[in-house]
C-alpha cells in the first residue's frame, strides 16, 4: 500500500542531497564524469562489494581505458582481466557493448537513457545510474537500495519479490526525486550501504529519520516486505580428471547455462579411458539459485599410447597446473582435482 502519511515527499530528496554534499564515499569513479568508466564501475560493483572490486575495477580501466581500447581487445584477455569478479557473462557483455559503441554510435557514448539500454547487457538500472550521473538524465537507478529505504521510510508494504516491484518503486521514487538525480542515485547507494543497511541499520544517524515511518512506528525490521523465496534448482554435473604426469586435458564450454565460455575438464570420456579411473568424489557448490552435485573422477592415464591416441581423437587442449592458473574457470573447480 502506498503510505501518503508523509506530506512532503519531495524534502526526502532533498535531506537526502544534503546529506551526500558531506557524506559521499571518496570512490575513484567519483573523481569522473566519464560516462565509459562510470558504466564499468556501475557492472563491476553490480554483485561486488566495493572493497572487494576496487583493485579488479582499476586493473581494468588501466588496461581498458577507454571504449576503443576495449573493442580491440581480444575476448580471452577481457576475461582475464574480470577474473577474480566472477559472473563472466557481465565482461562478455561489456566486450560486446564496447563494440556495439564503435560501431552504432561511432565511438561516442551514447548520452539518452532508451540509448544506453540498447546496449548489450545494460540493464534500466544502470542505464538510469550512466545516464543521470553522466548526462543529466532523470531517471532513478532502482535497485535493492532504493526497495529497502523507500519500503521503510513511507512503510510500504509492497512485496519487493512480486514481479511488478520495479514498476512500483520507480514510481514512488519518482515522487521524491530531486533536480539532481544523479547525487540522488549515488546518494541512495552510500545511504543503503552504510547507514540503512539491511539488517542493523543506523537509524540515529540516518538523515531520514524524521521522515521515515517504519522508523517512527518502531517497525524497521518489518520493511522491506518480501514473501517468495526462489527455490534453488538441484543440478548434477560430471567432470572426468584426465590427466598424465603433471598434463590434464580441458576445454571451453559452449553451453550458455551457467558457466558460459569458461574452461572445465571433459565432461565426458570414451571407453578406451574407462578402465584408468582410479577415483571419484563429489563436491557440492552453491550458486546464485542454483545447488550444484559435481562428480569429479579421476582418470590417470598410465598408458602413452591411449593418451596420445586420446588426444589425437579429441578436441581437448592438454595444460599443466600453471596453464590452468592462467585460464577462467569456474570458481568451484579448485575444488575438484
Ligand atoms: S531511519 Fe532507519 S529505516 Fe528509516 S531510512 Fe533511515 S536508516 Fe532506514
Amino acid at each position: 500500500m502506498k503510505n501518503t502519511e508523509n506530506p512532503n515527499f519531495r524534502q526526502v530528496g532533498n535531506k537526502l542531497l544534503n546529506w551526500y554534499k558531506e557524506n559521499a564515499r571518496d570512490l575513484p569513479f567519483r573523481q569522473t564524469k566519464d560516462p565509459y568508466k562510470i558504466w564499468i564501475c556501475e557492472i563491476v560493483f553490480q554483485q561486488t562489494r566495493i572493497n572487494q572490486g576496487l583493485g579488479h575495477y582499476n586493473n581494468f580501466i588501466k588496461r581498458f581505458p577507454d571504449v576503443k581500447t576495449l573493442a580491440e581487445a581480444q575476448e580471452d584477455e577481457v576475461l582475464l582481466y574480470w577474473k577474480g569478479l566472477g559472473y563472466y557473462s557481465r565482461a562478455i557483455n561489456i566486450h560486446k557493448a564496447s563494440q556495439q559503441i564503435m560501431n552504432d554510435y561511432h565511438g561516442v557514448f551514447p548520452h539518452e537513457y532508451e540509448e544506453i539500454l540498447k546496449l548489450k547487457g545494460v540493464g534500466k538500472y544502470t542505464a538510469a545510474a550512466v545516464s543521470s550521473i553522466c548526462f543529466d538524465g532523470k531517471m532513478p537507478a532502482v535497485d535493492g537500495n532504493f526497495y529497502r529505504v523507500l519500503s521503510r521510510v513511507f512503510a510500504d508494504d509492497f512485496d519487493i519479490s512480486n514481479s511488478r516491484a520495479f514498476n512500483y518503486f520507480s514510481e514512488l521514487a519518482h515522487l521524491v526525486l530531486p533536480e539532481n538525480v544523479g547525487d540522488f542515485n549515488q546518494a541512495m547507494m552510500d545511504l543503503g550501504s552504510e547507514i540503512c543497511k539491511p539488517k542493523n541499520p543506523f537509524c540515529n544517524e540516518c538523515p531520514l529519520n524524521e521522515d521515515c515511518l517504519a522508523f517512527s512506528m518502531n517497525k524497521v525490521s518489518e520493511f522491506p516486505v518480501k514473501t517468495k523465496k526462489v527455490k534453488a534448482q538441484d543440478l548434477g554435473l560430471k567432470y572426468y580428471f584426465v590427466h598424465r604426469n603433471g598434463d590434464f586435458l580441458i576445454q571451453q564450454r559452449k553451453d550458455d547455462f551457467i558457466w558460459k565460455k569458461l574452461f572445465e575438464f571433459p565432461p565426458e570420456i570414451s571407453e578406451e579411458l574407462m578402465p584408468f579411473i582410479k577415483s571419484a568424489k563429489i563436491v557440492n557448490h552453491k550458486l546464485t539459485h542454483k545447488n550444484l552435485s559435481i562428480e569429479i573422477f579421476n582418470v590417470e592415464v598410465d598408458s602413452e599410447i591411449v593418451w596420445k591416441d586420446f588426444i589425437a581423437k579429441n578436441d581437448f587442449i592438454v595444460i599443466n597446473v600453471e596453464g590452468f592458473s592462467r585460464k577462467i574457470v569456474p570458481e568451484t573447480f579448485g575444488k575438484l582435482y
